[in-house]
């Protein structure tokens, strides 16, 4: 019902709609423009892997790219990174393949042009830490959980270049907000007694591992971030909790948090050919992501 999805969200400053301009640029481009984009929708992948190297360049930074293959065919992690004196990485990574059948507008076009508009931000001034900005291919299933999926391969690669990764931040389908009533639903049905009816917060979610980070990162979007937000370490095998490119930092011993508007748990086109851009929230969605770069400047700080 995106026509009742009217955003109660504080107004918004200059800078926050020079940004809410930009995530809504983005998303159009990769789930408008390019649509569906995936080894099935194969030059469309190689599209979106163009954009966001070209977005990156646009932002004055030297993108990489890491490729392995598929049955022959080449697939890219892209990143890009800020050298600071402190050689322990602070990693923001989102998937940029849809599902098979969905242009992929709030999954995870959403994460992808939040993880663009961040690195903008950081590009050129100086951190203590090594910024890293990711864009992971082959998320979603058949490469969910398998060996070949692509934030796998990516975090098997920094363990054994010996990377130090304090801090991994997956950034996954976050811009679909609602006020109705019931509109937020949870995996468990006890779950559902300690948590929000209203899908109107933004969700941050851990391994009990993880937890440390967890609260730390709570903590600094609360101090600013002008939505509501709520946040568990749980185990990772409750459903939603490893579903996304977190799991694959987990299992190489890294910690890792996933920031989520819940995503099935909320978003009535989830993994559909109707997640397309008009459905998302761009006012909220905006929030969160300045919320996420006060985040990181914070933890940059420690
Ligand atoms: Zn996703």
């Amino acid at each position: 019902m995106p026509g009742k999805n009217i955003s109660k969200a504080a107004p918004l400053s200059p800078d926050e709609v020079t940004l809410r301009d930009e995530l809504r640029a983005d998303v159009q481009k990769l789930a408008g423009d390019i649509g569906e984009r995936n080894m099935w929708h194969y030059p469309q992948l190689n599209a979106a892997a163009d954009f966001i190297e070209n977005s990156f360049s646009r932002a004055g930074l030297r993108p990489r790219r890491d490729t392995y293959e598929i049955r022959g065919q080449a697939c890219h992690n892209i990143d890009a990174e800020i050298s600071g004196a402190n050689p322990e990485i602070i990693l923001i990574g989102a998937h940029y393949d849809s599902v098979f059948g969905s242009p992929g507008a709030n999954d995870n076009g959403s994460g992808v042009a939040a993880m663009l508009a961040l690195a903008r931000r950081f590009a050129g001034k100086a951190a203590q830490h090594t910024l890293r900005f990711v864009a992971f291919v082959n998320e979603e299933p058949p490469y969910f959980l398998s060996d070949e999926m692509g934030s796998l391969i990516y975090a098997g690669r920094c363990k054994a270049r010996g990377d130090k990764i304090p801090v991994m931040i997956s950034l996954e389908t976050i811009g679909y907000f609602s006020d109705a009533p019931n509109s937020q639903k949870y995996p468990s049905p006890g779950l559902g007694i300690f948590y929000p009816k209203v899908g109107n917060f933004i969700g941050f979610v851990a391994n009990v591992r993880s937890r440390t980070l967890l609260r730390r990162v709570i903590a600094a979007f609360r101090k600013y971030a002008k939505i509501p937000s709520e946040g568990a370490a749980l185990p990772s095998f409750i459903p939603g909790v490893s579903w996304s490119d977190q799991r694959s930092f987990w299992r190489y011993g890294y910690p890792g948090i996933m920031v989520t508007d819940t995503a099935p748990f909320r978003y009535p086109y989830y993994h559909s050919a109707d997640d397309t851009p008009d459905k998302l929230d761009y006012d909220r969605f905006t929030l969160v992501v300045t919320g996420m770069e006060k985040v990181i400047a914070d933890l940059d700080k420690l």
